[in-house]
């Protein structure tokens, strides 16, 4: 396998470096770099540039408005934003609600919906995880109970990320309990402002609220916004989670989150020397650079396999556990090469324009926010545990 770009690739890197050059907004890069905090309108402002050029629905193919891109320009695409300090894409209504739609939608679904999740009419956010149903999402309670022309849905779903954004939720709704708890679950979209709808925020370690409970209480729901057939939700479920872990690694993270890592380090002082040249500090950070090198060469040749037609299996797993080891380890030491300017924490000073003295140099305010936030990674998208317990199964066959 051949792991570096051709010409022609290299040629489309270059031209996605110059749509970046022109495009990103300076300040939507500054704010990424500098760990401000984004806004709804930050978020819709950067999905808005790249539908207008076509490369929003990166996955999507032609034929939806996708770009038509292999796995490897994907990933140079991916690179190259991250790399740039482009605001993420938000994944829910392009990522994985897409191409739910694509496969099992209806065509009216399909003309609805597509061109409103590029276009950003439409916010969608995820409705999966329940208390009591995180790895275990099979034992999920809401309920979706079918009457007449609507479905009626009660229920709670949690850890809904954006949902104080959202315009509309897609959700796993319970509509049988006979049979295997897999069997009884089906795939509905739900208008955030129907009637019975609450939304509360959930305020975490870091301060932030960025995901929420959703509550419904007889929620009315028209049955023609059943996606597929009733109870296949756990084949859409299990489609879509493919979609959402693709990227897992995350490795333009990474590199961006090391080299803002080198830039402190550089700057910071330890025993009258930059922090970058005390032993034990440069012995741990080229601990995780070699890490990362050897995670990003494991990386490429996924994405050079998934070019050739073949389906990614446990690799994903090692790829979740340890990109995210990765990502956490370099947010450990920026906290630490940043020192008692890691203790103090302005909340406010991590907005646009904010009238706030941050305490120590800018590089020091968002350590312990983003120390903090990053401890999400090995939990979502399949815990780093559940993770191990699939490669002990599917490569070691334990
Ligand atoms: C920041 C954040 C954002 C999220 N956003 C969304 C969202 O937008 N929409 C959504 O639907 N969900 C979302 N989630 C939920 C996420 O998918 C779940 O948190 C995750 O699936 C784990 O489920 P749980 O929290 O219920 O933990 P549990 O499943 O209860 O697990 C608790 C602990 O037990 C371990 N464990 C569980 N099962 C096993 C096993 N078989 N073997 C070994 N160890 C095991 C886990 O690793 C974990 O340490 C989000 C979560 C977080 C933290």
């Amino acid at each position: 396998m051949d792991l570096a770009y051709t010409d022609d690739q290299i040629a489309f890197r270059d031209a996605v470096r110059a749509f970046l050059d022109e495009a990103l907004p300076q300040r939507l890069a500054d704010k990424v770099k500098g760990g401000k905090r984004l806004t709804k309108a930050d978020y819709e402002e950067w999905h808005a540039i790249l539908n207008a050029r076509g490369w929003l629905g990166v996955t999507w193919p032609e034929e939806f408005g996708g770009p038509g891109w292999d796995a490897i320009e994907r990933h140079i695409f991916e690179e190259e934003t991250t790399r740039a300090g482009a605001p993420r894409i938000v994944p829910f209504g392009v990522n994985m609600l897409g191409p739910v739609l694509m496969k099992f939608g209806s065509r009216a679904q399909q003309d609805h919906y597509l061109p409103r999740i590029l276009d950003g009419s439409d916010w969608w956010c995820q409705g999966y995880s329940e208390p009591g149903a995180g790895s275990d999402l099979a034992s999920l309670k809401t309920t979706a109970r079918r009457d007449g022309d609507s479905y009626v849905v009660n229920g709670q779903k949690t850890w809904t990320t954006l949902g104080q954004y959202a315009d509309k939720i897609f959700c796993l709704v319970r509509t049988a309990s006979e049979g295997k708890p897999q069997e009884g679950i089906s795939f509905l979209l739900i208008d955030m402002d129907s009637p019975g709808v609450e939304v509360r925020p959930i305020v975490l370690i870091d301060g932030e609220a960025e995901v929420n409970e959703v509550w419904f209480d007889d929620v009315k729901v028209p049955a023609e916004n059943l996606v597929g057939e009733e109870n296949q939700g756990w084949t859409i479920a299990k489609y879509l989670l493919t979609h959402e872990r693709t990227n897992i690694a995350g490795v333009g993270f990474a590199q961006a989150g090391l080299e803002n890592l080198r830039r402190i380090a550089r700057q910071e002082r330890a025993d009258g020397r930059p922090l970058i040249e005390a032993p034990f500090f440069a012995a741990k950070l080229a601990q995780v650079e070699i890490d990362l090198m050897a995670m990003a060469t494991t990386n490429l040749r996924t994405v050079a396999a998934a070019a050739a037609g073949q389906a990614p299996g446990a690799e994903s797993s090692m790829l979740k556990i340890k990109g995210t080891v990765i990502r956490q380890e370099i947010n450990a030491l920026t906290r630490q090469a940043v020192g008692p300017y890691a203790m103090p924490f302005v909340s406010e000073a991590l907005d646009e324009g904010a009238n706030v003295e941050a305490v120590g140099p800018d590089y020091a305010m968002p350590a312990t926010q983003t120390y903090f936030n990053n401890r999400k990674l090995s939990i979502y998208g399949g815990s780093n545990e559940v993770q191990r317990q699939i490669i002990s199964k599917a490569i070691l066959e334990l």
